[in-house]
């Protein structure tokens, strides 16, 4: 096994994990950056390209009222203040970092400038790794953390595999936790396909409660042509059409006056839940044959011209797709979580968004709270008394993960479920039942069902590596499932992206709270918690 120390470990190389790293560098502390894959890459940061900010045309104002407009009540007022008021600086920061910014609608976009070449995401998170690169941060890419080490109820460093399957166990004085959403566990979803929620099991099983995680925001469109991935359709046109099989335009049927473009930010949910019983009924087409010929050269359209699928020339099928956790681990305002010295920031802390978030704020939180987390591990560090930390010697420490490691890798002869098989049925499970639209009747089969796959899944046993990887995404998978599924069950109201068939309207005197979702000896246990309003 291999093992290592560092002061501060950044669990996750998205927006949220570089904002931490560049934040606590050059602060006489030893950093360790960590990802699944190349630094940067497989992260649904890669993918994104706007954030919400003030700006000329949006003041703070504005930005504080459309967030917590969208969250219905569910936002946590601190960490919306903290997001909007540092917002500006966020923007000021990745322009200090050397990331063209342009003002755009309600925001910024990154502005590279190199048409056809990469998406904007891609730039930035390589313009930020070049930027680590020239640091003292160590930088260690395909390195998959399967536990927080928690001791005495401190963090005391975290334990992972390589991808060649030797483990690693990492001893750090603090660390921050930016593992992202988990969006592709759903059947249906325009996630990076890593992005499974390891970061919501890592901090369940390290005792940490979740909250609110039926709030699964979903896209309204994405490609859904057979044998096309899942592309999500940015930067949409004027010129763009939506309609049903019949030809009927489906903005026209729902009453929406203001353009698609828009109203993707402004009424995802809505426009999510219609399309979705649209398509249930029969296909939903987007048309961009309109598009001028002069378009097809400019980002996002030189990408579809990369498809075998001729995008110029036919409406093409389209369907929604999960997008974005509301849920996650609980922060203040300084990304502290409530066990010292661990961190959290970016999707996988909970808060800003309530029950639904604004199109934009992804990202400009990572930057917000990702470099909060940094200043506040280098801080944390800093105030820790030399010698302090685990109450295990090193040996015993060591011992102790080498046995764990080991019963990771434990073989069993027999006949197992294939771990591809079983994620493959939980994501379709999940798609099916905690779905834009959900009801009592399926929610209740749905439990069982997953109950019944459960029991599979724990008598899954790696044979080869990828299924060492995939045994632990099962587990983590079915974790969450359970969370989306019972949660969902509970919540007898819609709110934000929850939508309840049986239940369609929003039930502040009942269900105005939070939901907290914790593992005890095994089992998810769930409870509610009061809303904190706004003065
Ligand atoms: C297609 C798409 C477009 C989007 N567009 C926008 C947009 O324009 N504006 C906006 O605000 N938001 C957008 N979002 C949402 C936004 O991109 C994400 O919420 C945000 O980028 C998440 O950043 P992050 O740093 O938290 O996680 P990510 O960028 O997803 O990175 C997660 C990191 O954690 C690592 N990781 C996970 N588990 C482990 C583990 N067990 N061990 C080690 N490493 C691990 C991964 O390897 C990865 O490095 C979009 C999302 C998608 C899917």
């Amino acid at each position: 096994m291999e093992e290592f120390s560092t002061d501060i470990l950044i669990i996750g190389s998205g927006l949220a994990g570089l904002m931490a790293a560049l934040e606590a560098e050059n602060k006489g502390l030893s950093v360790t950056l960590l990802g699944k894959f190349a630094i940067g890459m497989g992260t649904n940061t890669s993918l994104a390209s706007s954030f919400t900010a003030a700006n000329s045309r949006f003041s703070k104002e504005d930005h504080l009222r459309a967030t917590l407009v969208a969250g219905k009540g569910l936002n946590r007022p601190n960490l919306v203040n903290v997001l909007v008021e540092e917002g500006g600086s966020a923007i000021a920061r990745l322009i200090g970092e050397g990331i063209p910014m342009i003002e755009d609608g309600i925001g910024y976009d990154p502005d590279f400038n190199q048409p056809g070449s990469q998406l904007p995401g891609v730039l930035l998170m390589r313009r930020l790794r070049e930027r680590l690169r020239n640091t003292t941060v160590r930088l260690l890419p395909g390195l998959t953390v399967f536990d927080l080490v928690v001791e005495g109820g401190e963090l005391q460093g975290a334990f992972g595999f390589f991808r060649d399957g030797k483990p690693c166990l990492i001893r750090a004085k603090a660390a921050i936790l930016a593992t992202g959403g988990a969006g592709a566990i759903y059947g249906r979803n325009d996630n990076q396909r890593s992005i499974l929620g390891d970061g919501y099991g890592l901090a369940l099983r390290a005792g940490l409660p979740l909250y609110d995680l039926e709030f699964v925001q979903f896209y309204p469109f994405v490609l859904a042509e057979p044998r096309l991935s899942s592309f999500i359709l940015l930067a949409l046109p004027e010129e763009g059409r939506l309609f049903n099989e019949k030809g009927e335009d489906v903005l026209e049927q729902m009453g929406i006056e203001e353009p698609l473009p828009r109203a993707i930010l402004t009424q995802r949910d809505r426009l999510s839940r219609f399309l979705h019983e649209a398509s249930q009924g029969g296909d939903v087409y987007y048309d961009l044959t309109k598009v001028a010929p002069e378009a097809w050269t400019r980002f996002p359209f030189n990408f579809l011209e990369k498809s075998k699928f001729p995008f110029r020339e036919r409406p093409f099928l389209v369907a929604p797709a999960v997008h974005f956790f509301m849920g996650g681990a609980e922060i203040d305002e300084k990304a502290k979580t409530t066990i010292p010295g661990l961190f959290a920031a970016g999707e996988v802390a909970w808060g800003v968004h309530g029950a639904n978030r604004l199109g934009g704020n992804a990202v400009t939180e990572c930057v917000v709270f990702g470099s909060i987390a940094g200043q506040s591990a280098v801080e944390y560090v800093c105030r820790q008394a030399e010698g302090q930390g685990s109450r295990l010697t090193p040996e015993a420490f060591h011992r102790r993960w080498e046995r764990k490691a080991e019963t990771y890798l434990q073989k069993k002869r027999g006949v197992f479920d294939h771990p591809r098989d079983l994620m493959k049925q939980l994501r379709h499970l999940v798609w099916q039942y905690g779905g834009p639209v959900r009801q009592e009747s399926s929610l209740a089969e749905g439990v069982e069902t997953l109950a019944a796959l459960q029991k599979r899944v724990e008598r899954v046993y790696p044979d080869t590596l990828p299924d060492l990887f995939g045994k632990r995404v099962l587990e983590n998978m079915t974790l969450l499932t359970q969370a989306i599924l019972k949660g969902s069950l509970l919540r007898q109201e819609s709110r934000g992206a929850h939508h309840r068939k049986d239940f369609p309207d929003q039930d502040n005197q009942n269900w105005l709270k939070h939901t907290c979702y914790r593992l005890e000896k095994g089992e998810m246990v769930i409870t509610y918690r009061s809303v904190v309003t706004l003065c």
